[in-house]
């Protein structure tokens, strides 16, 4: 079993994945960069590599079972663990309001941002339990509370994407209840909302850097034994459920 930490960090070939990776890295953690393309996977970890990272490319389909059932034996088999799993794969591709939603575009976010968070999850926590202190990361977004969408004067609440919002919705309610099934073992699960970004997700329109995005996902990835679990946060602290 690898004496340094290892993390997996799901779509770490580009974006604020890719910049989680690197900051993990940067801290002596050997990063595993999850990416569905091998070319852009394997990219990624070679440009990790030439800053000093131990990094390898992994490749993982969230969205397809037999590719996550294969990145977890290969974890399994070169290090007999993880304490890191960051799921931060994801796809924004709803752009009207609720009442102009495909419902395959919708089921398709879901497959992504829900489904794959939880397929990933499951196969990963025969490994995170063999850590002496595991910690799941799901990256959210601002977008998924309901205390702020609901509130006219929030300044993102005219972002009205049924689909990419409600999933990120699931993905705090996914943290909760796993959460709490782990609350006593040392595994914390967290939420995080990275404030908005410029990366493709969103057209690079977002008014923060990767480096700022990447602050409390990688905070909470790194939790001390008595840091909080079932909770969701961006860099400033508490975001409202
Ligand atoms: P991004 O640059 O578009 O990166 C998304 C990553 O997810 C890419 O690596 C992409 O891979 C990967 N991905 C998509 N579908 C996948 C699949 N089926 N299997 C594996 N990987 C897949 O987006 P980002 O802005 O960095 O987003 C990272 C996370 O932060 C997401 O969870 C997003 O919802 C969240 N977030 C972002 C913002 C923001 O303002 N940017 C705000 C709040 C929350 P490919 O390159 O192969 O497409």
């Amino acid at each position: 079993m690898a004496n340094k930490k290892v993390a997996l960090i799901t779509g770490a070939n580009k974006g604020i994945g890719h910049e989680i990776a690197r900051q993990l890295g940067k801290q002596g953690i050997i990063v595993l960069i999850a990416a569905r393309d091998e070319a852009r996977g394997k990219e990624a970890a070679a440009a990790l590599k030439s800053e000093g990272i131990d990094t390898r490319f992994i490749p993982l389909d969230v969205t397809r079972e037999d590719s996550i059932a294969a990145a977890a034996a290969a974890i399994e088999k070169e290090f007999g663990k993880l304490d890191i799993l960051v799921n931060n794969a994801a796809v924004a591709i709803d752009n009207g309001p609720p009442s102009k939603l495909d419902l395959a575009v919708f089921r398709r976010t879901y497959d992504t941002n829900v489904f794959g968070v939880f397929a990933v999850t499951k196969a990963m926590l025969p490994l995170l339990q063999k850590s002496d202190a595991g910690r799941i990361v799901n990256m959210s977004s601002g977008l998924g509370s309901l205390a702020q969408t609901s509130d006219p004067a929030w300044a993102f609440a005219g972002v009205n994407l049924l689909a990419y919002n409600s999933s990120k919705s699931a993905i705090n309610a996914l943290t909760v209840q796993f959460a709490n099934e782990l609350r006593n073992t040392p595994i914390k699960v967290n939420a995080a909302d990275p404030g908005y970004v410029a990366t493709d997700l969103n057209q690079n329109r977002g008014h923060r850097t990767v480096q700022q995005g990447a602050t409390a996902p990688v905070r909470l990835a790194t939790l001390p034994a008595d840091g909080p679990t079932a909770g969701y946060f961006n860099e400033d602290g508490v975001v409202p459920w």
